[in-house]
């Protein structure tokens, strides 16, 4: 098996409100290993992209904090870098691309000055060299006046092309680990997939890893190795991909995959799951699914279940009093 790239332990991540602290994320762990696409999916405010920027350090600014947990990456504990620090291994260790291109643009500089800096900060390759891998990656994601856009602020550019230009930013130091939130949402299909291509060529050249934050469970299915379903903050499934999407076994999960159009089933109306996400400050007690579950017995409603291993499934984990354990997948 190949070798852990990142390690997640027991991430806790609170934010303040006006009345006190409210959870965001708890007891999330997982692991990536070398060549390995990571998908976290779930609704939106299930918590997924909170986790990655706890990963990243960058809840520094916002009424976030990270008040547990670990994340190693090269036996360092990400966590417990100080900013210094964390700036030196974002761009070549990690980097993060994120659904707002805005958020990792500079509108006061110009592209060249932004996608170069972070070039040269992690390569010896002097300024032409910077300027000669900042075309070929602006290229690469599918910009085709490459001269032009390096000329450019980010103002001057449409919503889709600072997108792809941030995506080059993030993809230019070829990372080892690559964090991407719903990286592709804003482009077209055709833009889509050549960027999905390009983090898979930089996967397959580097044997890097990616974790890609997303609600579209099509491009799960295509890119993914392994799954980890998020609700109200928690890991509430893991698996293989294609156990995943053959056999559902936590309500929520099922209940998200039933909502996918599927072609040709001839079905007009898509089932949906009731309800929505809790609000973190009114949590429910017990699991956090229950308000929205058909199976929840009294002993749902009153405590929180564990993430266990399905039984019989050395790969499968699952946050369940009824189909978790000794019942493991015998959902009918
Ligand atoms: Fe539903 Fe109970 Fe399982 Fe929660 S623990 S998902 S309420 S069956």
């Amino acid at each position: 098996m190949a070798e852990k790239l990142l390690e997640v332990r027991n991430l806790r991540t609170e934010f303040k409100r006006e009345k006190g602290f409210v959870t965001a994320v708890s007891d999330v762990s997982f692991s990536i290993r070398k060549g390995e696409v990571l998908g976290l999916v779930g609704e939106s405010g299930c918590g997924k992209t909170v986790t990655a920027l706890s990963i990243m350090g960058l809840l520094m600014g916002t009424s976030g904090r990270v008040t547990q947990g670990e994340a190693w990456l090269h036996g360092r504990d990400l966590l417990k870098l100080s900013r210094k620090e964390m700036r030196s291994v974002r761009g070549r260790d990690v980097s993060m691309i994120f659904q707002n291109p805005m958020s990792s643009l500079n509108p006061c500089m110009r592209v060249e000055r932004q996608l170069t800096e972070a070039i040269l900060l992690h390569n010896k390759c002097g300024r032409e060299g910077a300027r000669a891998r900042a075309r070929q990656v602006l290229e690469a994601v599918g910009i085709p006046d490459a001269d032009r856009t390096l000329k450019s602020y980010p103002h001057q550019l449409s919503g889709g092309m600072s997108q792809r230009v941030m995506i080059a930013m993030a993809l230019s130091c070829e990372p080892d680990l690559m964090i991407a939130d719903e990286p592709t949402t804003a482009l077209d299909v055709t833009i889509q997939a050549q960027i999905m291509e390009l983090m898979l060529e930089i996967k397959e050249q580097r044997n890097s890893g990616i974790l890609l934050i997303t609600h579209d469970l099509g491009v799960v299915a295509e890119m993914c190795t392994r799954v980890v379903v998020m609700y109200a903050g928690r890991i509430v499934e893991e698996a293989p991909v294609t156990e995943l999407f053959a056999d559902p076994v936590h309500p929520y999960t099922a209940g998200l995959i039933a909502s996918v159009p599927k072609i040709g089933s001839g079905v007009r109306v898509l089932p949906s799951i009731p309800g929505s996400v809790p609000d973190l400050s009114v949590m429910p007690e017990g699991c956090k699914f229950a308000p929205r579950c058909r199976y929840a017995t009294e002993k749902c409603r009153q405590s929180e279940p564990e993430l266990t291993a399905v039984l019989g499934s050395p790969t499968r984990k699952i946050r369940c009093h009824v189909f978790g354990g000794e019942k493991g997948g015998a959902r009918s």
